[in-house]
């Protein structure tokens, strides 16, 4: 899921340029009380309404290129994040479908309290069209992610609702 407030100049620049994104994964004890409430409350809704498997939340924050680049601090799965999201801008929510790493889900720990819900929402709908028992297979074309993007908004949207009612 794209944060609100993505910033459309990182588009303009060239590659030397490009700042790139990079996350370093904290532990729950870095995380506001509220919000893993809140991922934790969502989380057990969405799992429920869509018949999930387990589902793993892993918190992260974004980081600076050097703190990245500073040897024997940060583990290969950070390392994943950044091959994913180099060309691809900033993220709040992201889901792994294969590997090691199915049916986790990573949440940025400095998005607001509001926007965890419905960034756990929109990532466990893409678990479920997309993770190891899901509906589809993951999206190629760019129709296919924007159409799968859409999708998951919609459902985020659609809990929320539920959820405050
Ligand atoms: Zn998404």
């Amino acid at each position: 899921m794209k944060p609100s407030s993505r910033n459309v100049r990182q588009m303009v620049l060239t590659l030397d340029e490009k700042p790139g994104f990079f996350y370093q994964e904290i532990d729950e004890t870095e995380v506001s009380p509220e919000k893993i409430k809140e991922a934790k409350k969502v989380l057990d809704y969405c799992r429920r309404l869509l018949s999930l498997p387990e589902i793993k939340i892993i918190w992260c924050i974004k980081i600076n290129r050097d703190s990245y680049e500073a040897p024997g601090i940060f583990g290969p799965v950070v390392r994943t994040l950044k091959r994913v999201h180099k060309d691809d801008g900033p993220f709040s929510g992201q889901t792994r479908f294969m590997g090691e790493n199915e049916n986790t889900i990573w949440l940025r720990s400095d998005i607001s309290l509001d926007e965890v819900g419905p960034t756990v929402a929109h990532e466990c709908l893409h678990i479920h069209e997309f993770g190891p028992l899901g509906l589809y297979r993951p999206p190629v074309t760019k129709q296919e992610r924007e159409a799968a993007e859409t999708r998951a908004e919609s459902f985020a949207l659609i809990v929320k609702k539920a959820l405050s009612e």
